[in-house]
């Protein structure tokens, strides 16, 4: 083992766990204690201004600045209370993460140079405008109107990190256009609320709001920093770009649900000590597939809340993971040859009557009104199959779906056995066998007990990209570093606009003369019909799946570039106009970040694995068969030279297998230096970010190839780089 790869992994095996021991005290004590929660307010606003504030945050109305002033003044009270010196706008640019920009409190009560005292006005709450020049508009904001807004979003609750008050807002441009996630976003919830209580309001009146909700499920690994630290691939791209399969990973499937290590176990306590304090519901912890692959869950929660609360814990888990001695890889494919790591994204819609819309009922009624959001969801995620897998696609989350090991790059989804025959009975059943309508008016399904077919839920699919779970869908493409934003604002939408269709397919009938049921049931039975492709139970990662999604029209593109480019076909620009989510002029310039974020991804890769090879790889395997060289020299000086050939055989052979090696990875790194030169030549985006897909990538495979056929040759002594075996297992 090389010298400082040496001294790296003997720091990593040393380490014990760094325990921060809890707080003597219940979860439930603690819990939101840095949240400026509803109860909050309460004590922090008076009661009109609670009022007033709760109005516009159920109704969407907007805030006048008396009531800003009133909850910025009580705001800045709570938050100084828990030692914020400092406030920020959060918010959620089209580039990875969130940022923030922090300002103090203080201003002069008088003038300059008189004394200070800590202000926080509505004005300040309401909206900020940070140099928003910097941050990706894809042409919208040209640099000579730079400006950008961000406006507070009080339907997610402040916080205080530190010594700051942290306010979730949406950001704008100076026209009005969004510039973030988080926007369109609460178009896509306001959308499908409206579309989703207008379907209700079919079965029952009552239903004023639908709430959509999200629990989503972070995958991520964990390795040491010292071996991290000499990474440069970890270190600059977040994944490796080299590496040969350590001999053990995860074939004996060891890993999954076993014991947490401990040093693990101590980090997961305290991320979960932080999560409660920011009101983050974190219930689910263990270990995952791969080696040194964890997973952390909290309970579901509302659309836009869950959403922030996932970015939050992100950032959270970085930190925290620095406290341990970790580093955290958000990456969703950090490791070749193991599983990569997602987000699963469970979602389903609630009435404010309390019925989850996906969950089977108990009466007729309530399971026509399951099968119609079941149904208008399969239609929706049919209809917009490749946008939604563009939704979720980027450079990262390619290696997880699409790549040779991972699983297709195909939106399908999963029903199980049970509800798939139901809905197959549905299809082939004439509409009077199905429904009878009996003298009480009362409505039959001709599928008795849906509620007791569901007891039996324990098939499950773990290749689908999209799975129906018993009471709620689990989009399961979407990337272990992804803001869940994207994949839940497509989603919404695409049901949002399918609902609304629904409704005024059954109004028409009805207003021919149908009866509301039998027209609810004609129109769901074709869209079972018209659905029908979607639908695949059996194994997506087959490649027999591959060549039937082919055959039934889905989208099979691999290429990230391509993939892009749903959002504005005719139907994407369609679907977001007509649930006011994005305009075109929005969509073509968020294609732009997207192509322009992919260019820069695989840039920066190809520019890593450059350095690597030729300071690295090639010198040492130089060194090594120089070693071997000089080894041939002296046999042949002190043998007879018939004995010197036998001896230095295999040295000779191992010789030459380096510099064939060596001259192919030389090679192929000169031919994608060149490849590159030519991308860069390009103007436009999209050319420029296929010309990278499809030319400049293919040389990391062949590249990696020979370099993990060098790191079984070459002397475990000389090789620099922390091999797999030693970055995937934490003692
Ligand atoms: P899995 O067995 O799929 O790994 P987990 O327990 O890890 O399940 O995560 C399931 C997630 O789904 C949790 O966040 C849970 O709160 C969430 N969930 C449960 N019911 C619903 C629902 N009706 N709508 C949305 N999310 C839900
Ligand atoms: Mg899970």
């Amino acid at each position: 083992m090389s010298s400082l790869r040496f001294k790296a992994v003997e720091e990593a095996f040393k380490k014990k766990a760094l325990c921060i021991e809890p707080p003597a005290q219940f979860t439930s004590d603690y819990y939101g204690k840095y949240v400026f929660t509803k109860s909050v307010m309460a004590k922090y606003l008076s009661k009109d201004i609670m009022k007033s504030l709760s109005n516009s945050i159920e109704k969407g109305t907007t805030i006048d600045i008396a009531i800003a002033d009133g909850v910025a003044t009580g705001m800045k009270t709570w938050a100084m209370e828990l030692g914020a010196t400092h406030y920020t706008h959060w918010f959620q640019p089209l580039t990875d993460g969130t940022a923030e920009k922090h300002d103090s409190f203080i201003d002069y009560v008088a003038g300059p140079g008189e004394a200070i005292i800590e202000e926080f006005s509505g004005k300040l709450l309401v909206q900020q405008e940070p140099d928003a020049s910097s941050f990706p508009s894809g042409g919208i904001r040209s640099t000579f109107e730079a400006r950008g807004y961000t406006a507070w979003d009080p339907s997610s609750p402040a916080f205080v990190v530190d010594d700051t008050l942290v306010i979730p807002t949406i950001f704008i441009s100076y026209t009005g256009e969004a510039l973030d996630l988080k926007a369109p976003l609460l178009k896509a919830l306001s959308a499908v609320d409206k579309a989703a209580t207008a379907v209700c309001q079919l079965f029952d009146p009552n239903v004023k709001k639908v709430v959509s909700f999200l629990g989503w499920e972070q995958e991520y690994f964990l390795v040491d920093e010292s071996l991290y630290a000499t990474r440069p691939d970890l270190l600059l791209t977040g994944r490796t770009l080299l590496g040969h399969e350590s001999a053990k990973n995860q074939q004996l499937e060891d890993h999954y649900f076993g014991a947490v290590p401990s040093r693990v176990a101590a980090f997961m306590k305290d991320i979960e000590f932080e999560a409660y304090k920011y009101g983050i519901p974190a219930k689910t912890r263990h270990n995952e597939v791969a080696p040194n692959q964890f997973e952390l869950a909290p309970i579901y929660g509302e659309c836009n809340l869950a959403v922030d609360q996932n970015l939050l814990m992100m950032s959270i888990m970085r930190r925290v993971a620095r406290r341990h001695g970790f580093r955290l890889l958000l990456h969703e494919k950090p490791f070749a040859g193991i599983n990569g790591s997602g987000k699963h994204n469970n979602w389903s819609l609630g009435t404010d009557t309390g019925v989850g819309l996906f969950t089977p009922g108990k009466t007729p009624e309530a399971n026509l009104q399951f099968v119609t959001f079941l149904v208008n969801t399969l239609m929706a995620v049919y209809k917009h199959n490749a946008l939604l897998k563009a939704s979720i696609m980027t450079a990262q989350n390619a290696h997880r779906l699409g790549a040779n090991e991972a699983p297709p790059a195909i939106v399908s989804a999963f029903l199980g056995k049970q509800l798939t025959s139901i809905l197959d009975k549905l299809e082939s059943s004439s509409t009077e066998d199905a429904i009878i309508i009996d003298a009480k008016k009362k409505l039959h399904l001709g599928i008795p007990h849906i509620p007791e077919v569901f007891l039996d839920n324990t098939d499950r699919n773990r290749t689908s990209a999209f799975a129906f779970t018993g009471n709620r869908f689990e989009f399961r493409a979407v990337g272990s570093s992804a803001n869940c934003s994207s994949a839940m604002a497509t989603l919404n939408a695409a049901v949002a606009e399918q609902l609304t269709l629904f409704k005024a397919e059954v109004e028409a009938k009805i207003a021919a003369g149908s009866k509301k049921e039998k027209a609810i049931f004609d129109v769901i039975k074709k869209y079972i019909k018209e659905s029908k492709a979607i639908r695949f139970d059996g194994n997506g990662y087959s490649d027999e799946w591959k060549i039937e999604a082919a055959k039934r029209g889905l989208d099979c593109e691999t290429s990230v570039p391509k993939i892009i480019e749903a959002y504005t076909s005719k139907s994407s620009i369609e679907l977001f106009k007509s649930t006011g989510v994005l305009t075109e002029v929005e969509l073509h310039a968020r294609n732009e970040v997207k192509w322009e974020t992919y260019i820069k991804k695989i840039q920066i890769e190809a520019r890593v694995l450059g350095d690597l090879v030729l300071n690295h790889i090639i010198p040492v395997a130089k060194r090594y068969q120089s070693l071997l060289l000089d080894n041939v020299l002296k046999t042949k000086a002190v043998y007879s030279s018939e004995k010197a050939e036998k001896i230095s055989a295999l040295d000779l052979a191992l010789i030459e297998e380096i510099s064939e090696h060596v001259s192919i990875i030389k090679k192929n790194v000169d031919d994608m230096v060149e490849a590159r030169k030519v991308a860069n030549k390009i103007e436009h985006e999209k050319e420029k970010a296929n010309s990278y897909h499809d030319v400049v990538l293919p040389y990391f495979e062949v590249i990696r190839y020979h370099v993990d056929k060098l790191e079984m040759i070459v002397d475990d002594e000389m090789w620099t780089l922390p091999k797999y075996r030693e970055l995937l297992f934490i003692r």
